[in-house]
């Protein structure tokens, strides 16, 4: 048996604007890697290249704010258990792992390396954010919206820090994909839509 229909999707909230207190907010740009975004990467999203511009947009406030920005990379053996499911994809050290060019991390940011869709599975982003960053607020940004993006903004809402999805800055294969993502994170989740346009950060953090 197989289920094809057509269904209305419920109504999903995008605020138009949200403001962040940057000191306690950490940007997260998900697998935004070679095999991803680029066309001859081995798990190529085709929507994700144009979310490039936006985070650019994003980072770039969130840095002169004072915001820490972090970066997940998929990062697999050789013979990962995973490729059973996806192929082979991002294995380690090879380009299709890297970040994107235009991306590129710089010397301030972390950049955590993780095996599943979840980057608090068997990674210490969850120390990191704690301990070294000290953000209670994510602003998660990267693909593909409903494997690894949901996966992390998941694990980061049961662990009650705020989720905010700036809905231009997330990608996936398809529509409906991409829809049930914004739905999951909304309705389940509770954390906030927006915009990379709607999000404000407000205060200066103090260097200490
Ligand atoms: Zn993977």
């Amino acid at each position: 048996m197989r289920i094809k229909e057509v269904v209305e999707t419920p109504e999903i909230e995008v605020k138009e604007r949200v403001t962040l207190d940057p000191s306690r907010t950490a940007v997260v740009v998900v697998d935004m890697q070679n095999d991803f975004v680029r066309r001859n990467g081995r798990l190529y999203v085709p929507d994700a290249e144009k979310t490039i511009e936006p985070i650019l947009r994003l980072l770039k406030k969130a840095r002169e704010a004072g915001a820490r920005v972090i970066y997940t990379q998929d990062w697999h053996f050789k013979d990962d258990p995973e490729f059973r499911i996806w192929g082979e994809h991002c294995v380690a050290d090879t380009w299709g792992a890297e970040v994107v060019e235009e991306l590129k991390p710089q010397p301030n940011d972390v950049v955590v390396r993780k095996r599943r869709y979840d980057a608090f599975f068997g990674t210490d982003l969850d120390y990191v954010l704690r301990h070294v960053v000290k953000a209670d607020i994510l602003v998660i940004t990267g693909t593909v919206a409903n494997i690894c993006v949901l996966h992390t903004a998941g694990s980061a809402a049961l662990n009650w820090y705020r989720v905010i999805v700036p809905i231009d800055a997330v990608s996936a294969l398809n529509r409906f994909d991409y829809l049930a993502a914004l739905r999951q994170v909304s309705f389940l989740y509770r954390g906030d839509l927006t915009t990379v346009e709607g999000i404000t950060f407000e205060g200066v953090k103090t260097v200490s």
